[in-house]
């Protein structure tokens, strides 16, 4: 056996199986390169989902809120009806005066408080005249 016949003899497994390692390092490479890949596109999708729910979170709680502060108008409109003479809310059974502005801006029942010429919210500061009080107070000012 001379050199050229044992080069061949195991020249060519070993470079087959060289061969076929370096096919298998570069398989493993690329296939750990497209998982690479794919975990960064997955975890760009988390993060837009996180920011998505996020949104989501706080279309609810501003839909939660219009949700109570309609059943409250809900509630305090079966309860209440308008004055128009004065520009109060009155209790439909008992007839007490109730503030408007605090029912309009904060969906607040606050109950007037009764004052010489009129009446007076406890809570928003707001006077409403009584239009037959003024006139009789007018009068005596008068005298
Ligand atoms: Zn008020």
């Amino acid at each position: 056996m001379n050199i050229q016949q044992i080069l061949l003899y195991f020249g060519i497994p070993v470079a087959i199986a060289i061969i076929w390692l370096i096919q298998q390092l570069i398989s493993k490479d690329l296939c750990q390169r497209r998982l690479e890949k794919e975990n960064s596109e997955i975890l760009q999708e988390i993060s837009q989902l996180i920011n998505e729910k996020t949104e989501y979170q706080k279309q609810l709680s501003v839909l939660r809120q219009q949700l109570f502060e309609n059943s409250i108008k809900e509630n305090i409109s079966f309860k209440y009806g308008f004055d128009k003479r004065n520009n109060i809310l009155r209790h439909k059974h008992t007839g007490d005066p109730y503030c408007n502005k605090c029912f309009a801006t904060s969906n607040v029942e606050s109950r007037l408080i009764t004052e010489a010429t009129g009446w007076r919210c406890d809570i928003c500061g707001e006077c409403y005249g009584d239009p037959d009080r003024n006139h009789r107070i007018t009068e005596y000012r008068d005298l």
